[in-house]
């Protein structure tokens, strides 16, 4: 049974669409520095524009307090009039005062009071705006706000967009059809934020690789000294459950072998002494781990194998990205930090499909719904 109604089953000609993007882009001195969110976009607003509707697009920007002005989406009404080539009209002000312009954006929605608060008076001055409301901000589906959820109820008539749609597909495939063997990836910073992630996924994969600052703390459980390393002593039970586990599920996990340590050197773990402080894997793990992508039909890759902010630390999450984007299987990322690091090594289009999505992307794969979807299904249903 279909879960939500599309752009597929309605009608747009002549109709006023209200579009929630996802246009959360980082600006300095007046212009985006990355377009990759607005750039996803635009094959569903072209696809739109193409059957005669008037739009209005909203998003919000940044976590400004109400009323906040610095926090504008002018720089994006311009970058999106260069992509688009059409006119794009700007209004500063809420309630809008509506042009007949083919494409308006609106300020920041989290400039408006009760935004965050999912207030039903905002819902509805929003849904009051158009004939059509339609959701297309993955990235913001797990938010329950006025702009995400509240809007949802009250337009007269509210669907998924097509990146959304995209997206649950691409996800749904590698959570519930992939092809094997299966090799998930998992890095970043700390196993506690991630834990439920890394429940979901050892039951779908063959091969559980982890790396950065999360595996310290399985490192740890195995009694290795990890010194100074960011890891998470009230975890360590966590740890050695999680390692019990994935043991029991059949799924192979692997750890580094060697780091790299905050002076630059490459040590084994047995060598790791107290002052030490892991920041990055090391020359005989990216082997290891490269060595089990030989063989992948689909991988899946979340979060960096170190600090890879500073160049000195990049070297794992960099190879990592460079096998991932070579491979003949399909290959998908998801993450904030991880997105950026494939981004600056402009690999963004060697990889089957990069997920616009961060926490939407994560809590998905966990299992749980997102209530911008819950909210389109109960739509959908007249619930
Ligand atoms: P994503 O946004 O892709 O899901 P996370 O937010 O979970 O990724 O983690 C990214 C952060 O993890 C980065 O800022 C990185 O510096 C940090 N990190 C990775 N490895 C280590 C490590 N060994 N020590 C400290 N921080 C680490
Ligand atoms: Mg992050």
């Amino acid at each position: 049974m279909k879960d939500f109604l599309t752009l597929q089953d309605i009608s747009l000609s002549n109709k006023r669409v209200l579009i929630r993007e996802d246009f959360n882009v980082p600006i300095t001195d007046g212009f985006v520095q990355n377009d990759m969110r607005i750039k996803a976009a635009l094959s569903g607003i072209k696809e739109i524009l193409d059957k005669n509707a008037q739009i209005i697009l909203m998003s919000h920007l940044g976590r400004p307090s109400v009323g906040d002005k610095t926090h504008t989406l002018l720089p994006v009404a311009k970058r999106l009039e260069e992509l688009l080539d059409v006119q794009v009209d700007f209004m500063p002000t809420w309630p809008p005062t509506l042009s007949d312009n083919k494409v308006i954006l609106l300020e920041n929605v989290r400039l408006l009071e009760g935004e965050l608060e999912n207030s039903d008076a905002l819902a509805k001055e929003m849904a009051s705006l158009c004939d059509v409301f339609v959701f297309d901000a993955f990235a913001c589906a797990h938010r329950a706000h006025a702009s995400t959820v509240g809007v949802i109820k009250y337009a007269h008539t509210s669907v998924a967009g097509p990146l959304l749609v995209q997206e649950l597909q691409m996800l749904d495939k590698i959570m519930h059809s992939a092809n094997h063997p299966l090799i998930v990836v998992i890095g970043g910073a700390k196993v506690s934020s991630k834990i439920d992630v890394l429940r979901s996924l050892y039951q779908i994969a063959d091969v559980l690789i982890m790396g950065g600052g999360m595996a310290n703390t399985l490192l740890a459980a195995q009694q290795y000294n990890v010194g100074m390393s960011l890891y998470e002593p009230n975890c360590l039970n966590l740890a050695k459950e999680l390692i019990a586990e994935i043991a029991q599920s059949g799924c192979e996990l692997v750890l580094p072998q060697d780091v790299i340590t905050n002076t630059g050197l490459n040590k084994m773990l047995v060598d790791l002494d107290s002052t030490d402080k892991i920041c990055d894997i090391g020359p005989k793990t990216i082997d290891l781990f490269n060595s089990k992508f030989t063989q992948a039909e689909t991988i899946l890759w979340n979060g960096p194998m170190g600090i890879f902010e500073d160049k000195k630390f990049a070297n794992g999450t960099n190879a990592l990205a460079k096998t991932i984007a070579k491979s003949q299987g399909f290959t998908v990322a998801g993450g904030g930090e991880t997105i950026a690091a494939i981004e600056e090594l402009g690999l963004d289009n060697d990889f089957s499909y990069i997920s616009t999505g961060g926490g939407a992307f994560l809590e998905y794969i966990e299992g749980k719904k997102l209530p911008s979807v819950v909210a389109l299904t109960e739509k959908m249903r007249g619930i």
